[in-house]
C-alpha cells in the first residue's frame, strides 16, 4: 500500500535524499503514521528510524536543509534530534531490545525494521511508511495495525505477557492511547495488564506523571482512570483516589460513590477547561472524603472538614509523585479548601456579603473555583441540577457587580496602620489591628463601602469605642 499522500512535509523528501546518498533505508514510524491514519492532525513530532546510524542520518539531513539546523545527539539512546521550522525530528538506528527482570532499560543491539517493530508497544504505533526514493510511500504494517486502527484497539505486537513485563510503563501508555483515541485495550492485553500492575513499582515517577498528566489532558479523562482502576494501576498510583471507591449502607443510609462521582467532575470540568492544574483540583477535590467519613445515626453520613484534610492530602500526594511543591501545588490546594465554598450559595439565597466574602478568600481564583463547583453539580435530580446552575449563574453575575464596587479581590485595606496611628498617636499595639479587622468586616458585610472616607469615619467610631483619643483633640 502506497502512502506516498501523508508525506506532503518538504522535510520528508529532504529525509529521503540525505538516506539516499548515504545508502541507507529509513522510515517514518510511530505516532506520526498512527496520526495520519486517524486524521489526527499533527505534525509536532516525526519519529525516523534508520537501518544504521540515526545520528549519521540526522547529521546529513541537517546539511541538506537550508538553515543546516543544529543536531542534537544523544550518545547513550543512539538517537539524535533536528528542530526545524517548528517541528521535531528524533532520528534512531533500528534496534532489538532484551530486558532484565527489574529494569525497564533493556540492553540494545542493531537490528532491522522488522526487529525494531517487534519490540515497539501497539500494533498501531509500529507502522511505518519508507523513505527511500525507490520505495517512497510504501507502508510497512506487519502486525496489521491499520485493521486496528479501524476497530479502534489497542493491542501489542508480541506476547502481551513480555511486552509488559519488559517495560511496565506500556502498561500506562496502553490505558493512556485508550484515553486520548477512544479506543478499546483488546482482552488479553488488558488481562496481562492486571496481572503485571504490580511492575509498575519499577518505572520512575516522572514517566508515571508524564502518563497521568496525557490522561488529564484527554478529552475524557474517566475513561482512563476507570481502567487504571479496574488494572490494579491506581492503587499503586494514587490510592487516594481508590480509597473513595464503594458506597457504604448504615441503618438504611447510604453515600454516593466518591470515586465515580470525582471523574464524573472531572469529565466535566474538561468541557470549560484547558487549565491542567484546575483539572487537577477537579481530580483531588473530595480525597479528604475518605478520611474523614463518619457515621452517626442523628444526621447520617458526614465528611466534616474533608476540604482541609483533602488540601493537606495534596501536598503529599504531589511530594510522592515528585510533581512541583510551587504555586502550582497552592493553587490545587487552595481550590480542594475552598470546593464546598460556593456550594452553600447555591442551596440558599445569595447574599452580597455572602459573594463578598467567597471573593475575598478566593482571591485571583474565583471564577476557577466557580468552574470547579459548576462541574461539582452531578446530581441526576433535574429540578436540583437546573436550580444549582441557576443559582451558581447568579453568583458569577453578583461577583462581577461586587467587584465592581469594592474591589475585594486583591484587598488592600482602605485605612492603613500608620494612619491609625497617627490619628490616634499610638505605638504599635493590638487596637491597630482590632480597627483594621472592624474595618475589613463591615466592608465584606457590606455596612460601609469600599472607600478611604468612609473607612475614615467608622476608624474613628471604633477608636472612641475602644476608648482612644484623637491626637489633634489632645
Ligand atoms: P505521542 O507523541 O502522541 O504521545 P507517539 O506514538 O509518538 O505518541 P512517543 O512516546 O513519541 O509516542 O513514541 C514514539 C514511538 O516510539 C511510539 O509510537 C512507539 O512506536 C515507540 N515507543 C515509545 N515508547 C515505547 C515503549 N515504552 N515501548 C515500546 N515502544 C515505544
Ligand atoms: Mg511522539
Amino acid at each position: 500500500m502506497n502512502y506516498k499522500h501523508a508525506l506532503t512535509s518538504p522535510i520528508f523528501q529532504v529525509v529521503s535524499k540525505s538516506a539516499d546518498e548515504l545508502g541507507v533505508d529509513c522510515y517514518v514510524v510511530g505516532g506520526f503514521v498512527r496520526d495520519f491514519v486517524l486524521e489526527r492532525g499533527r505534525e509536532k513530532d516525526i519519529d525516523i528510524v534508520a537501518i544504521g546510524s540515526g545520528i549519521e542520518l540526522a547529521k546529513r539531513v541537517a546539511k541538506n536543509l537550508p538553515n543546516s539546523p543544529k543536531v542534537q545527539v544523544f550518545k547513550t539512546y543512539g538517537t539524535a534530534m533536528i528542530r526545524h521550522e517548528g517541528v521535531e525530528l528524533e532520528f534512531v538506528g533500528a534496534r532489538k531490545e532484551s530486558y532484565n527482570e527489574d529494569s525497564r532499560n533493556p540492553i540494545v543491539e542493531d537490528g532491522t525494521l522488522e526487529e525494531d517493530q517487534n519490540r515497539r508497544d501497539f500494533t498501531i504505533n509500529a507502522m511505518a511508511i519508507s523513505l527511500n526514493s525507490a520505495t517512497y510511500g510504501q507502508l510497512l504494517d506487519p502486525f496489521d495495525g491499520l485493521q486496528d486502527l479501524t476497530d479502534k484497539c489497542i493491542k501489542t505486537p508480541l506476547d502481551p505477557a513480555i511486552t509488559y513485563s519488559d517495560d511496565p510503563l506500556r502498561m500506562l501508555r496502553a490505558i493512556r492511547f485508550a484515553t486520548q483515541l477512544d479506543f478499546e485495550i483488546e482482552a488479553a492485553s488488558f488481562n496481562a495488564i492486571k496481572e503485571q500492575s504490580h511492575r509498575i513499582e519499577i518505572i520512575t515517577k516522572e514517566r508515571i506523571n508524564v502518563e497521568i498528566q496525557k490522561i488529564l489532558e484527554s478529552k475524557k479523562p474517566s475513561i482512563g482512570f476507570i481502567l487504571l482502576e479496574e488494572s490494579g494501576l491506581l492503587q499503586r498510583i494514587i490510592p487516594e483516589l481508590t480509597d473513595l471507591k464503594g458506597v457504604d449502607i448504615q441503618e438504611g443510609q447510604k453515600h454516593k460513590d466518591n470515586f465515580y462521582h470525582t471523574l464524573e467532575v472531572v469529565d466535566n470540568i474538561c468541557n470549560h477547561t484547558d487549565n491542567m492544574w484546575l483539572r487537577w483540583a477537579a481530580l483531588l477535590h473530595d480525597i479528604g472524603k475518605a478520611p474523614t467519613k463518619r457515621f452517626s445515626k442523628k444526621v447520617g453520613w458526614t465528611f466534616h472538614g474533608h476540604e482541609l484534610k483533602g488540601s493537606k492530602m495534596v501536598y503529599h500526594l504531589f511530594k510522592r509523585l515528585k510533581m512541583p511543591l510551587n504555586d502550582k501545588m497552592k493553587y490545587v490546594q487552595k481550590l480542594v479548601f475552598m470546593s464546598s465554598r460556593p456550594i452553600v450559595l447555591a442551596q440558599e439565597n445569595i447574599t452580597d456579603s455572602a459573594v463578598r466574602r467567597l471573593v475575598f478568600d478566593a482571591g485571583e481564583f474565583v471564577e476557577d473555583l466557580m468552574t470547579l463547583c459548576e462541574a461539582d453539580i452531578t446530581t441526576k435530580n433535574p429540578y436540583k441540577f437546573k436550580k444549582y446552575h441557576n443559582n451558581f449563574k447568579l453568583v458569577r453575575e453578583k461577583i462581577i457587580e461586587v467587584e465592581e464596587r469594592d474591589q475585594v479581590r486583591d484587598f488592600q485595606p482602605p485605612i492603613s496602620g500608620e494612619k491609625i496611628m497617627e490619628t490616634f498617636d499610638l505605638k504599635p499595639s493590638k487596637e491597630i489591628g482590632i480597627i483594621k479587622e472592624f474595618i475589613k468586616e463591615a466592608i465584606l458585610e457590606g455596612i460601609i463601602p469600599n472607600e478611604p472616607e468612609k473607612a475614615f469615619e467608622l476608624m474613628l467610631k471604633k477608636g472612641t469605642d475602644l476608648g482612644l483619643t484623637r491626637a489633634d483633640e489632645k
